[in-house]
C-alpha cells in the first residue's frame, strides 16, 4: 500500500507531545536526582523521542541504543529479533528503556527480560505512546505519553515503511 503525506491525519500536534515530553523529563529528572541513569532507546522509532527527552532532562545522564525488529508494514511478524545490542555496561545501573510506542507489548516484553539479564540496579520503562486495548504485559510501563486507540501511526521518529519519522507530529493513516 502506497500512503501519501497528504492523506495522513494528525492526532497529537508537536506542541503537546513537546509538552509531554518536558513533563515526563522533569519527572524523571526529580525521581534520579542524585543518580546518573543509563536511558536505552529501542531504534529506529524512538531516536526523536530519546533525543528531545534527554535534552529536557535536568540531571546527568548516559545514552545507548538496541535494535530490534519485529514489524513488517503496519503488521507484526510476532517475533523479535536483535539487530543491534547496546555497547554499555548496565550491571548494577538504574536503566530507563525509552520506547516509541507500545502495542501488543511483545517488543518491551523482550527488550526488558534481555536488559534484566545482565543484572541491572532497577529497570523502568517510558513510552511516548501506548495502545491500551492491544498491550498484554504483566510489569509496570512507568512513564506513558499519549493513550491512543488501536491505530497504525507515524511521524515522530515513527515510520511506514521507513517514511514519515521526520513528520513532527503524530499521524495516524487515512482511510478507515
Ligand atoms: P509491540 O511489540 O508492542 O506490538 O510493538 C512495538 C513496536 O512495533 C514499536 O517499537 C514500533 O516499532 C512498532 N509499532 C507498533 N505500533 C506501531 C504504530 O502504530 N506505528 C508504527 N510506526 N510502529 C508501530
Amino acid at each position: 500500500m502506497v500512503v501519501d503525506r497528504e492523506k495522513l491525519i494528525q492526532i497529537i500536534s508537536e506542541k503537546s507531545i513537546m509538552e509531554r515530553v518536558h513533563q515526563i523529563a522533569d519527572d524523571i529528572s526529580n525521581q534520579y536526582k542524585s543518580e546518573v541513569p543509563i536511558l536505552i532507546g529501542i531504534l529506529n522509532g524512538s531516536f526523536i523521542f530519546a533525543s528531545d527527552l534527554v535534552r529536557a532532562m535536568k540531571i546527568d545522564c548516559e545514552i545507548d541504543f538496541i535494535k530490534v525488529s519485529s514489524y513488517s508494514g503496519t503488521k507484526s511478524k510476532g517475533t523479535v529479533h536483535l539487530k543491534k545490542d547496546i555497547s554499555a555496561d548496565i550491571t548494577d545501573r538504574h536503566v530507563i528503556i525509552v520506547e516509541d510506542i507500545i502495542d501488543s507489548g511483545l517488543t518491551i516484553r523482550f527488550i526488558r527480560e534481555r536488559l534484566l539479564d545482565a543484572q541491572p540496579k532497577s529497570v523502568s520503562i517510558v513510552t511516548l505512546l501506548m495502545k491500551p486495548e492491544l498491550v498484554e504485559i504483566d510489569f509496570d510501563v512507568n512513564w506513558v505519553g499519549f493513550e491512543i486507540p488501536p491505530h497504525y501511526v507515524v511521524g515522530y521518529g515513527l515510520d511506514y515503511d521507513q517514511k514519515f519519522r521526520n513528520l513532527r507530529g503524530i499521524f495516524r493513516l487515512g482511510g478507515k
